[in-house]
């Protein structure tokens, strides 16, 4: 049953209003941009320590060699240094300059070698050749180098002295986790991945809005319970759901966040289910938040949504970015870096998932104690004149219009901004109107005293949605 919210609403859009709230978010992403993650190891750890600063994040730790469903949880790998020097031990290259030069989870060497050989271990981008790629190979041992093209193309002929000092050996997987407890067990599950480099909105950016919005919830009473998991790309999320494969069923919403520091999108991807609460929400949150939000089907590549959505567990769980990833020339390049995300766009997202998560606690089904015939707004100080005819006046009005018109129980106010075009913000400010002057009430199953003001209405409701 849905029933009016406990708080304020936009309770949750509020808590961002104070501060420079872009900028905070960005100095978070500054801060772990530096640090040289991978599926495993220290980096990760380390990552959550720095956002363990801002929400006391539980780390979990998953053994290597853990089966988890057709994958199997991989040798943590530790990484000291890389460079590429020339015989006379100059660096030419050096992974201390940026993490990205070295394959993510690159087996080490130690050798004296020719250009020639150099060559079958460097990777770079012809078509970007100022650009360091971001490359990675977990699942097969190999060892190597990412340059731009200009780089590798300036080396002198050789021959060269390569040294990786990396390990790989039994430990474990790591994801965190902060949970914020609602008045209810139905839960959100809002997760990044947190495997990337240096690489700043893939996905720095989602790690640290995600951050900041659950550390404003946390003075918050909410209806439903807020998990936040921060996890390796693929692997984690999938040690996170063979760890609470006995719960899943409490998820009545959740969003994978990604690449929202950039000017473009935003962009949504739905859930596989296609029509959860949480695609409406996140539809409309986006559409009230830019002219031109890109709402998409789901597909079965992108983030961790993959996992969440595959059919074994098929939770409505939509994906979030700005730019979608794979789709601009900073994408898993050293363009993706501090100067490519800005904190008025990583504001604005969090303001959207924000105004999505209002929407989720803010969410209920009035009923009508007036039904028949419109009621008279002007007698009760609830018509809103304005003599400029400003839209604020027009919109209020309209939403009480709205809402009374479909307050016969079957109707919430999400359908209501749906069908009237009418933000969900305002519809909601309405309802709240109305029922402070008796007007309204919360639509109650029927069994209540409800059930009974139904009948002596005669009240037929659409079947809901
Ligand atoms: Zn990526």
């Amino acid at each position: 049953m849905l029933t009016p919210p406990s708080n304020d609403i936009s309770a949750i859009s509020a808590a961002l209003t104070s501060g420079d709230l872009g900028q905070l978010i960005y100095d978070r992403a500054a801060n772990i941009f530096p640090i040289c993650r991978s599926i495993t190891g220290i980096g990760v750890r380390n990552t959550l320590q720095q956002l363990g600063q801002i929400i006391p994040i539980a780390q979990r730790h998953i053994p290597s060699g853990t089966k988890l469903y057709d994958w199997i949880v991989p040798d943590e790998w530790t990484f000291r240094e890389a460079y590429i020097a020339d015989v006379a031990g100059r660096r030419l290259v050096d992974a201390s300059n940026n993490n990205l030069h070295v394959l993510n989870y690159s087996a080490s060497v130690n050798a004296i070698i020719t250009r020639d050989e150099l060559a079958t271990h460097i990777h770079t981008l012809k078509s970007q050749p100022d650009l360091i790629p971001y490359r990675t190979s977990y699942y097969v041992r190999a060892w190597g180098f990412c340059l731009s093209q200009q780089q590798w193309d300036a080396l002198p002929p050789g021959p060269f002295h390569v040294v990786i000092d990396t390990t790989h050996t039994p430990g474990h997987l790591s994801y965190g986790e902060y949970i914020h407890h609602g008045d209810t067990f139905e839960e959100v599950l809002l997760s990044a991945h947190i495997c990337h480099p240096s690489l700043a909105n893939d996905n720095c950016s989602g790690l640290a809005v995600l951050t900041t919005l659950a550390e404003r919830m946390q003075t918050i009473r909410t209806r439903y319970t807020y998990r936040f998991v921060f996890a390796p790309g693929t692997i984690g999320a999938l040690a996170w759901l063979s760890q609470n494969e006995q719960q899943l069923a409490r998820i009545i919403a959740g969003l994978t966040v990604s690449c929202v520091g950039d000017a473009g999108g935003p962009n949504y991807k739905k859930s596989r289910r296609g029509n959860t609460l949480i695609d409406r929400a996140m539809s409309h949150a986006c559409r009230t938040a830019s002219p031109r939000p890109e709402i998409s089907e789901f597909s079965p590549y992108g983030y961790d949504e993959r996992q969440y959505c595959s059919p074994g567990f098929n939770l409505p769980v939509g994906s979030f970015q700005r730019s979608k990833w794979g789709q601009f020339p900073e994408y898993h390049t050293s363009a993706d870096n501090l100067n490519f995300i800005r904190p008025q766009h990583l504001a604005e997202s969090a303001r959207t998932i924000a105004q999505t998560i209002d929407i989720l606690e803010d969410n209920w089904c009035p009923i009508s104690l007036s039904p028949k015939g419109e009621p008279q707004l002007g007698q009760r100080g609830l018509y809103v004149t304005s003599p400029t005819g400003d839209t604020t006046a027009v919109d209020a009005n309209m939403a009480s219009l709205w809402v009374l018109n479909l307050a016969d129980g079957a109707h919430s106010i999400l359908d209501m901004a749906e069908r009237s075009n009418l933000s969900f913000t305002v519809l909601a400010s309405a309802a709240a109107r109305l029922k402070a002057a008796g007007l309204l009430a919360a639509y109650a199953p029927p069994s209540t005293a409800l059930k009974r003001q139904r009948r002596r209405f005669k009240i037929k409701p659409d079947q809901p949605k």
